[in-house]
């Protein structure tokens, strides 16, 4: 007999989760997907509109870690491979009313290139004089670092900014852009769960500067890469390779129960027994599904989850043809708002989609992609699309200069609750979650709120938990 698994969830990690169980285990296993919604692929969603390739959610992934690009060229899509413009990479921060580059050469908020702070606008004297201070530091910030080697010590991702780096630097660079990547609050977010690769190069080289400069001698590829046709290719060739019998589409799972010799999944359409689920959903529900299973660790476990997830928002605009002089959209990647002024709908960043990636939209047009997140998320979602649109608009018109009324193409997309926050600790609390779940045969959990919000992190670990279902 095989053994019947379902899989809670059809985004990047359910869906892939079901991939490599069908393709690996198909003489053992028989999958079935549930999925709340019509369509497959939860935030990753591509549209297509007026001859431009626009993404709704993610719009590619950090070239550097291997697995969603390994998984794109099994699917036979190495020749849709597209790596950003890289020659062109140039992120800006608003600063004091106008757009000012960050220095090139940077990762997040560390420079390889001194003289390139130096001569930047972007930072006071005092700043830069902090930043031409690190690399003496070098001792004594790895002294402290080895101290708390191999506890479970953790600290703000602001905290561990301005050890290094100090307030201005947490505030300029550090705040919009851990904002932009996890629409969250650096005070809150754990160092160890968001800056891993720096809290390596800090305990062995207490210098991040110097860190980073000598692993910057490598050649490097594209930062990010994603697909030609959008990522919603990635979904529709999982998908393909899936037998149509066990995606339920429009079946969103109500009730997880035990039975003596499996797992019991409800639906409003009726109730199943499998012998092994894997839960694949949003923060919220895996929290509740979690939270209602009659064990005692099943309900520890869902305690141990981020206790919270921020909302996004996403505004696209597309224009076939912008007057050059009116809008002054500078060369680069996009920009960046540091979160402080207090104001309802403060926008968070905007991604000038059609110099990050080679052919996003037709030749000599332009597409922006403006972020929202959350509490501006949550309270802009109140008003309607045309509103939110007018809003978003505006609010590029005060950095980029003037935009005609209406776009081409205008898409408004709201992913509620979609980013959990990973919090100080968070790398504790998964340990624990994971002993909680480990007593539970047949039961486990992947997605976004666990170890990764990122597609290459969540296509390595629904891969892992497909092993692990089909193996034990
Ligand atoms: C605006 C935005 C931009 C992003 N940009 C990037 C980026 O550029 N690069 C990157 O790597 N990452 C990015 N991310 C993060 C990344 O897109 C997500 O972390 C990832 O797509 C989440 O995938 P998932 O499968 O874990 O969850 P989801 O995509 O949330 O999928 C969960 C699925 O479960 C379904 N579901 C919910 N309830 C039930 C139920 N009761 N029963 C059955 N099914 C249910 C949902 O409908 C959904 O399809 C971005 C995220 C956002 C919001």
């Amino acid at each position: 007999m095989k053994k019947r698994i379902a899989i809670v969830g059809g985004g990047i990690s359910g869906l892939t989760a079901a991939y490599i169980l069908h393709r690996d285990y198909s003489e053992t296993c028989d999958i079935s997907l549930f999925e709340a919604e019509n369509r497959l692929g939860g935030i990753v969603e591509t549209v297509y509109g007026d001859g431009f390739t626009i993404e709704c959610g993610p719009d590619s992934w950090v070239t550097e870690k291997p697995w969603a690009e390994q998984l794109a060229r099994e699917l036979g899509l190495a020749d849709e491979l597209l790596r950003s413009n890289d020659h062109a990479r140039r992120t800006y921060i608003a600063h004091g009313g106008s757009l000012a580059p960050l220095p090139d050469a940077m990762r997040m908020m560390v420079p390889t290139d001194l003289s390139a702070i130096l001569a930047s606008p972007l930072f006071t004297e005092a700043a830069k004089q902090v930043y031409m201070g690190e690399p003496a530091r070098a001792e004594e910030l790895r002294e402290a670092a080895l101290a708390n080697r191999g506890s479970d010590m953790d600290e703000s991702v602001a905290a561990f900014v301005r050890r290094h780096f100090g307030e201005e630097v947490a505030e300029t660079v550090a705040r919009p852009l851990l904002a932009g990547i996890f629409g969250g609050d650096i005070e809150r977010l754990s160092a160890r769960a968001l800056l891993g690769p720096f809290i390596s190069m800090e305990a062995r080289h207490g210098s991040l500067i110097i860190g980073l400069q000598q692993r910057s001698h490598a050649p490097r590829s594209s930062v990010f890469t994603t697909l030609s046709s959008g990522l919603g290719t990635l979904v529709d060739h999982l998908q393909q390779r899936l037998p149509t019998t066990s995606v339920r589409l429009s079946n969103p799972v109500t009730t997880l129960d035990s039975l003596p010799t499996g797992w019991a999944v409800e639906t409003t359409r009726g109730r199943e027994s499998f012998d092994r689920v894997l839960i694949a959903t949003p923060l919220d529900i895996t929290r509740r599904l979690l939270a209602r299973l009659p064990f005692t660790q099943a309900q520890q476990a869902a305690t141990l989850l981020p206790s919270h997830a921020n909302s996004g928002l996403v505004v696209a605009f597309a224009y076939r043809r912008l007057d050059k002089a009116t809008a002054a959209i500078p060369n680069g990647f996009g920009f960046l708002v540091p979160a402080a002024p207090v104001s309802d709908h403060s926008l968070l960043a905007c991604t000038f989609l059609d110099q990050k990636f080679p052919n996003r939209a037709p030749e000599g047009a332009t597409l922006l992609r403006t972020f929202f997140a959350s509490s501006a998320a949550d309270r802009l979602s109140c008003r309607s699309d045309s509103e939110i649109a007018t809003i978003a608009r505006d609010h590029l018109v005060g950095f980029l200069g003037p935009l005609p009324q209406r776009a081409d193409v205008t898409i408004v997309r709201h992913w509620p609750r979609s980013l959990p926050q990973y919090e100080v600790g968070h790398l504790a609390r998964m340990a624990q979650f994971d002993a909680c779940l480990s007593s539970l045969h047949g039961f486990l959990v992947a997605g976004n709120a666990l170890r990764g919000v990122g597609l290459p992190d969540l296509v390595r670990d629904a891969t892992q938990a497909a092993h692990a279902l089909a193996r034990n």
